[in-house]
């Protein structure tokens, strides 16, 4: 409301190719419908099934959300603690995302998938009200998607462990020894997908053990990967995500476009900045310098240079010769960092002197937090607005490893040239490379055979359509 005073300027295509529902509230979500403004053409265009599916995932939701008849029906069932002598007759399912504390970009890709898997199972995404979300992102449909806060089992879930007994991988233990029956399962289960999950609880991305699932009302899920590649390995879903999505290279892009919508607050803060500093540039340099270890002496700085130069994407400085006065053409460079050096040392190195090609470099960077703090409301707004800020860009650099440059560059339909991290204290030659594709990378795959229940380790074959990560050989990511 107040930082909208002006009447809101309508975008072309507004819709983002049919991503969007029409019709949702314009005052209490301004970035829904304006974010076309900022964005340029839109490169991919999402397929005609995806868009006919979120059609009838909000139409679900609509129906099964909080507060909805349906939704007491289905809670009265949980209540109940009942098996299967009482069947939960509404047709709602549930998964319920909780994040564990982590960095934005972990939690944001782990909501992405759990999204993708409520679509691919007729199941309604709720999200834990403790979380960030409400502080980040407008409500993406039309009920609300946070789960109620009087939901009972809500004071349980910061507990919920792989070898709870209310997880997936213990069930899956006592079925096999005959302790409990697949005949008869609880209301609720607990997934377990961390980056830390072991063989049993992994056992949710096989084909065989999904149907244990299928008929349980409440299911909890717990995440920070994007597990959305791992998903695909499940073969009744294979067929789905790949009409889904035409082109995978394009999941996180499409899912991260229609859920994550800036709140009318960070809205204000991403605008007021684009329209400031970088919207009159001729282009727009994203640099996110992500720095996993102390690092007071800028080890970066040659390397980003280097990158920088190598690609084209910024030009050296002419020595000594004074700034141009008379510019061809200005580049905005938006740095985003923890760090305040890499800014000061680029900004005065292009203040003091003139490029070699004659275009004036301006550097700009939003915030310098120093350091992580997960559950700082604040910290997380100015987070969320840098990831949205660098997917405004028109060329990305990102660190490697990192899942807030995921975030960025995905949102941004962007292959970055991703930053190598040294190795053993030696600057990677190339300085950088470009991505092979759009996609976020999983971190930590299950590499599991669901048929031997071994572990396979990172040397067994992929699907073609699944690679290991540019920046990190034990991940995996889409093509
Ligand atoms: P990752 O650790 O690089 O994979 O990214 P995450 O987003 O999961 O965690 C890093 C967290 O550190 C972020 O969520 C922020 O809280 C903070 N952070 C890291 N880099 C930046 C940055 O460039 N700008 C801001 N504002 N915060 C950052």
């Amino acid at each position: 409301g107040e930082y909208f005073a002006q009447p809101v300027q309508e975008p072309k295509d507004k819709l983002l190719g049919g991503l969007l529902p029409e019709g949702l509230d314009v005052n209490s979500c301004v970035s829904r419908y304006q974010s076309a403004l900022y964005r340029k053409v839109q490169k991919h265009q999402p397929s005609s099934y995806l868009v006919s599916r979120l059609r009838k995932y909000e139409a679900l939701h609509k129906q099964c959300g909080p507060f909805t008849e349906s939704y007491n029906r289905s809670l009265e069932y949980l209540k109940s603690g009942s098996h299967s002598q009482y069947t939960n007759s509404t047709g709602c399912k549930y998964v319920i995302w909780t994040p564990p504390i982590h960095g934005l970009g972990n939690r944001i890709l782990s909501l992405a998938s759990a999204f993708l898997y409520a679509l691919l199972t007729n199941r309604v995404l709720l999200v834990d009200p403790e979380s960030e979300v409400p502080d980040l992102f407008c409500e993406p449909f039309e009920v609300s998607w946070l789960l109620p806060s009087d939901f009972p089992l809500i004071g349980n879930f910061s507990g919920f462990d792989k070898n709870s007994p209310q997880s997936f991988g213990t069930l899956l233990k006592n079925i096999s020894r005959g302790s409990s029956n697949s005949s008869s399962l609880p209301p609720y289960i607990y997934l377990h997908l961390l980056h830390d999950y072991d063989d049993d609880n992994k056992r949710f991305f096989c084909n065989q053990d999904q149907p244990v699932v299928q008929n349980v009302t409440w299911l909890i899920a717990k995440s920070n990967v994007y597990f959305a590649p791992a998903l695909f390995s499940v073969s009744t879903f294979q067929q789905e995500i790949s009409s889904l999505f035409p082109d995978l290279g394009t999941v996180f892009h499409h899912l991260g476009r229609y859920l994550f919508h800036p709140t009318n607050f960070v809205w204000g803060l991403i605008t007021t900045y684009y329209d400031t500093n970088l919207a009159r540039a001729d282009e727009r340099i994203g640099i996110q310098i992500r720095v996993f270890e102390k690092d007071p002496e800028l080890k970066l700085l040659d390397q980003i240079m280097a990158c920088a130069a190598k690609e084209n994407l910024l030009p050296l400085v002419n020595g000594t010769e004074p700034v141009a006065s008379q510019s061809l053409k200005t580049k905005a460079v938006l740095i985003a960092s923890l760090e305040y050096g890499y800014f000061k040392a680029m900004r005065s190195m292009y203040w003091k002197h003139s490029t070699v090609t004659g275009e004036v470099i301006e550097v700009h960077q939003p915030s310098h937090e120093k350091y992580q703090y997960n559950d700082k409301k604040m910290h997380n707004i100015k987070a969320w607005a840098e990831m949205y800020l660098l997917s405004l860009t028109d060329k990305l650099v990102t660190s490697a490893d990192s899942t807030f440059g995921y975030v960025a560059h995905s949102l941004g339909g962007l292959k970055p040239w991703i930053l190598y991290k040294p190795e053993n204290h030696v600057a990677p030659d190339p300085p950088c490379r470009r991505a092979v594709s759009k996609e976020p990378c999983m971190h930590a795959p299950p590499y599991f055979d669901c048929i031997t229940k071994q572990w396979t380790g990172p040397g067994a074959k992929l699907d073609p359509h699944v690679q290991h990560c540019d920046d990190k050989w034990y991940g995996i990511k889409f093509i």
